[in-house]
C-alpha cells in the first residue's frame, strides 16, 4: 500500500502519539501584505497530526492566502511556518533565515497536497495520466507502480471506471474526486483544501465531501477552507473563524459553531447557515 498515500498518512497520525504535543503544522506570528493591503495580521495556528482543521470566514478575510503560505506559494513577510518539523521555504542559520533554492521548495511542496476550488486537472491528460504524472516525474516512481497506485486511489474515490476518460468528460464532482486522488498520489503528510466544493452544482457537493470525510476517518491531517458548516460540525476537530486577516476564534465545532464567543462569528454564521 506504500504508493497509495495510506502509509504516509497513518505514519503521520502515529506521530501524534510519539511526538505528544508536536504539531504537524505550526504557524507563528505570520504577517503578509500585498502592497499596502495587510491580508494576514499575525496568525498563530497549530494543527496536530491526524486532525482536521476547518477554516471559515468571510470572503477576503485571508483564508486562501493563509493556505498558500503553508505551501510557500506566498512568502510570509514576518513569522514562520513549519510542517512536520521542517521550516517551510527557509533554512535557519544562526539567527538568520535563508530562502531555500527553488528545487528544495518544490520538494517540500510535493509532501503537501493542495486541492483547489477549480480542480486544476491537466485537460489534455486522461484521469489516470493526471494522477501518475507527479509520482513519475517529481518522485521518480517506476511507472507501473504509479499506475497501480493510481488505480487503487481511483477505486477509493469511486472512479475506477473513469481511468481513461478526459477531465472534460467528467462532472465537476468527479473532476474534484480525481484532483483529490492526484493529491493523494504524492503520499502527502498534509492536505490543504481551498473551498473544494464551491464551484460545484449543489447535487455534486455531497460526493466530494464524502471522499474528504473518508480521508478524515483514515487519520489524514487536513486544513479545509469551506463554507459547508454541516461538514465542519461533523468532521472538524477544530474550527477556525477568520475575519479581516486575523483568527477571531477557534475551538471545537460545538463551541465555535453552536456557542460562538464573538459577535463577528455570530454574524457570519447567521449569513451562511
Ligand atoms: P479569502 O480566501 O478569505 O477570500 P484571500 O486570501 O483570497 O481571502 O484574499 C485576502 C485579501 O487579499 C483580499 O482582499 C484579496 O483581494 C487580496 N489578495 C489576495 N491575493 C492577492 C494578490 N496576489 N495580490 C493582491 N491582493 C491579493
Ligand atoms: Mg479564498
Amino acid at each position: 500500500d506504500e504508493a497509495t498515500g495510506e502509509s504516509a498518512v497513518s505514519a503521520a497520525a502515529a506521530g501524534t502519539n510519539q511526538a505528544g504535543a508536536t504539531a504537524m503544522v505550526d504557524i507563528t506570528s505570520v504577517r503578509k501584505s500585498f502592497g499596502p493591503l495587510e491580508v494576514l495580521k499575525g496568525i498563530d495556528l497549530q494543527v496536530r497530526a491526524g486532525e482536521v482543521t476547518v477554516v471559515i470566514g468571510p470572503s477576503g478575510s485571508g483564508k486562501s492566502t493563509l493556505l498558500r503560505t503553508i505551501n510557500h506559494l506566498e512568502k510570509v513577510d514576518q513569522g514562520r511556518i513549519s510542517v512536520d518539523g521542517s521550516l517551510v521555504g527557509y533554512r535557519r542559520s544562526g539567527d538568520k533565515l535563508y530562502e531555500l533554492p527553488e528545487r528544495e521548495i518544490l520538494g517540500q511542496r510535493t509532501r503537501i497536497g493542495f486541492v483547489f476550488q477549480n480542480f486544476n486537472l491537466f485537460p489534455h491528460l486522461t484521469v489516470l495520466e493526471n494522477i501518475v504524472e507527479a509520482p513519475v516525474h517529481a518522485l521518480k516512481r517506476p511507472r507501473e507502480d504509479a499506475v497501480a497506485a493510481a488505480r487503487r486511489l481511483l477505486d477509493r474515490v469511486g472512479l475506477a471506471d473513469k481511468a481513461d476518460a478526459y477531465p472534460k468528460q467528467l462532472s465537476g464532482g468527479q473532476q474534484q474526486r480525481v484532483a483529490i486522488a492526484r493529491a493523494l498520489a504524492l503520499e502527502p503528510k498534509l492536505l490543504l483544501f481551498d473551498e473544494p466544493t464551491s464551484a460545484l452544482d449543489p447535487e455534486l457537493v455531497g460526493e466530494v465531501l464524502d471522499v474528504i470525510k473518508d480521508l478524515a476517518h483514515r487519520g489524514t491531517t487536513m486544513i479545509v477552507v469551506t463554507h459547508e458548516i454541516g461538514f465542519a460540525r461533523e468532521v472538524a476537530d477544530t474550527v477556525v473563524f477568520m475575519d479581516d486577516g486575523r483568527i477571531v476564534e477557534q475551538g471545537a465545532p460545538g463551541d465555535v459553531l453552536e456557542h460562538p464567543a464573538h459577535e463577528r462569528t455570530r454574524a457570519f454564521l447567521a449569513k451562511v447557515l
